[in-house]
């Protein structure tokens, strides 16, 4: 979602050095982007205030004497290293009255909100200015690791005989963004039929889900889960022939690597955060109740995701295979 907004900066001044502070489980993402040139650690948990850690990497970030911070969070801690290290020009959107922490201030059109990309997009420009086209942008994965990889996971390299299918069947936002299970297993063995070999991919966190696919459909994938940090995630991801994940980052790291993608969106919305490449085939229903973006289904029927038969994912995933394939741009973006 944010490398537009690096790949704009980049365009701005070519010679502009970015470092990146996220999460330690983002950097491998953002080590992939060839317009970072460094990145920090964040040492905070989710939800974590940690003043005095946070006036601690304020010192470290006055040490590089960085010219300008863009916040990219809109809760109000995610704004305090910046302003404790002094950086002159700290640009992020209002969030969480942010008057003083940041002096570039954007704010966001709340009766018709522009989708995720966008948002981070126009805080390349000053408040207000029109958001130019997201310019492509790709991730580089690592030929070095992926042999790595491949070796450790006693994986056979994908060839044109032999195929691989990737299925992302988590998202931690909640199950209300998961196509159930059982689904899952049904195409899995369709796919395993037709002769690819079917990679399950996720965190530790998805486990639960990729065991009722296997319960559900013995042998019908191989259960990666848990076993690929997310660098050896990116790499395995750009050797798949096809890709079917829910709305979840691992969506948008097959979108990045410009895999054949089949997108699925249930209780969230394509216009919101689609996937960015012109080979994502979304599947989305827009019944009525839809996007309602809760983490279960509050009317217990999850018609959203239910009504989109494994059959039609199976065939909207061969279409996307096949090398003449071509889609129009998702909805928003693209
Ligand atoms: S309320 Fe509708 S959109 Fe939301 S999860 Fe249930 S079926 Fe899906």
């Amino acid at each position: 979602m944010c490398q537009p907004l690096l790949a704009r900066l980049r365009q701005q001044q070519p010679n502009l050095e970015i470092d990146v502070l996220a999460p330690k489980w983002v950097l491998p993402v953002v080590e992939r982007m060839a317009e970072v040139s460094g990145t920090i650690e964040s040492p905070f948990d989710h939800g974590d205030l940690d003043l005095r850690g946070r006036w601690r990497l304020g010192r470290l970030l006055a040490s590089k004497r960085y010219e300008r911070a863009i916040v990219l969070p809109n809760t109000l801690k995610s704004a305090l290293a910046p302003f404790f290290a002094g950086i002159p020009i700290r640009a992020g959107y209002v969030g969480e009255s942010r008057y003083g922490l940041l002096n570039v201030l954007h704010r966001l059109d709340h009766t018709n909100p522009p989708p995720m990309l966008e948002r981070y997009l126009a805080l390349a420009g000053a408040p207000g200015e029109p958001v130019p086209d997201p310019l492509p942008t790709r991730l580089d994965p690592s030929e070095e690791n992926l042999a790595r990889a491949l070796a450790v996971l006693s994986l056979p390299k994908p060839s044109e005989d032999q195929p691989v299918a990737i299925l992302c069947p988590g998202a931690e936002y909640g199950s209300a963004k998961r196509w159930p299970a059982v689904y899952y297993a049904d195409l899995a063995l369709r796919l395993k039929a037709s002769g690819f070999a079917v990679w399950l991919m996720g965190s530790q966190s998805d486990k639960p889900v990729t065991e009722a696919i296997l319960q559900a459909k013995p042998g019908c994938a191989i259960d990666l889960t848990g076993k690929t940090d997310l660098a050896t995630a990116i790499d395995l991801i750009s050797v798949a022939s096809v890709v079917i994940s829910n709305d979840s980052g691992l969506m948008h790291v097959a979108a990045a690597l410009d895999r054949p993608l089949v997108a699925l969106f249930g209780s969230s919305s394509p216009a919101h955060t689609p996937p960015r490449s012109t080979k994502a085939r979304v599947q989305y229903l827009a019944i009525e109740c839809s996007p309602c973006y809760a983490r279960e289904c509050p009317l217990g029927h999850f018609r959203c995701m239910r009504e989109l038969a494994p059959e039609r994912i199976f065939r909207e995933a061969l279409a996307a295979a096949s090398p003449t394939s071509a889609c129009a741009p998702p909805p928003g973006g693209g």
